[in-house]
């Protein structure tokens, strides 16, 4: 069984989250990590690879530096790790990311793709599902177990109060969630491994089938029109007051601001 996992690198948001002055986000001053809906998703695949005997092979979209990611999940135990990156594709939203890592899927055989449900920093939860509308293979969302069974992947799909036990034929997607399972350590000897091992680095050349107006900031459909921060509430006024008196007050500072 071969199974491709897609792995993002997040700011860490633990750590503070940092701006530039123009809003957006400082990704370069802030620590990363594996998303962890990611993180749990290769966790279900090392899982399938321990009881089948399945290959793994990590793939990511971004700068140079998300090499970090893969050399983590390789020495977590996946056997192969594939950077997409390239100037062209910077600036992508969900559409243009999810064209090019459908594009750089296309290179490989996979009978299973999974990708985490959402990225704790973009949040749509729009990447991995489109993925499998781009490659036309079903899609299980939101999978909070993941079996294998001869040529079907059965999936435990959560809902808020219940879950559904959803079977389909591979090659499928599905989107994990961090509750999936606790992902193992990296291991010593995993570390050394992944240190030795070969990253695949491809850009805009080895995407297969898209077409170059999808693709990086100019083949975004998805503009963004303002960014601000929320407005913080003010910190409010403390008064001390006897029951009578603290209800004539509120009165009187309704009847100031015309809400009643
Ligand atoms: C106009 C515009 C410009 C933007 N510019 C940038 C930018 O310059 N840099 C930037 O980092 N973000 C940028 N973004 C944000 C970017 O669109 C999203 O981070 C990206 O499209 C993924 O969406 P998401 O984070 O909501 O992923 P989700 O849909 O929430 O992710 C679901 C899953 O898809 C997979 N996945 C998602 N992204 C990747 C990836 N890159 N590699 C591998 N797997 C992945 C993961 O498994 C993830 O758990 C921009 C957005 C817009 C609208």
């Amino acid at each position: 069984m071969k199974i491709v996992v897609c792995v993002k690198q997040v700011p860490d948001t633990k750590g503070g989250v940092k701006f530039n002055p123009d809003g957006t986000l400082d990704r370069g001053a802030m620590l990363t990590i594996m998303n962890p809906d990611d993180k749990a998703g290769l966790e279900a695949a090392l899982r399938l690879k321990d009881q089948y005997g399945a290959e793994v092979t990590v793939l990511t979209m971004g700068l140079p530096k998300a090499e970090d990611v893969l050399r983590e999940a390789m020495a977590m135990g996946a056997d192969n790790g594939i950077l997409v990156t390239d100037r062209v594709l910077g600036g992508a939203d969900t559409w243009a990311t999810s064209t090019t890592l459908a594009g750089a899927i296309r290179n490989l055989e996979y009978d299973l793709i999974i990708t985490g449900r959402q990225a704790i920093d973009g949040d749509t939860a729009q990447v991995g599902p489109q993925i499998s509308e781009h490659l036309g293979i079903p899609v299980i969302s939101y999978a909070q177990d993941i079996k294998v069974e001869g040529d079907s992947v059965i999936v435990e799909r959560q809902y808020e109060d219940r879950y559904h036990v959803v079977k389909a034929k591979m090659p499928c997607l599905v989107t994990a969630l961090a509750e999936l399972n606790e992902p193992r350590y990296m291991t010593p000897g995993g570390i050394f491994d992944s240190l030795e091992k070969e990253i695949t680095v491809w850009g805009r050349a080895n995407l297969v089938d898209v077409d170059d107006s999808d693709l990086g900031l100019a083949g975004s459909p998805t503009k963004i029109a303002k960014a601000s921060d929320k407005v913080r509430k003010g910190t409010g006024e403390k008064v001390t007051l006897d029951s009578e008196e603290a209800v004539s007050y509120l009165m009187n500072k309704l009847t100031e601001k015309h809400v009643i």
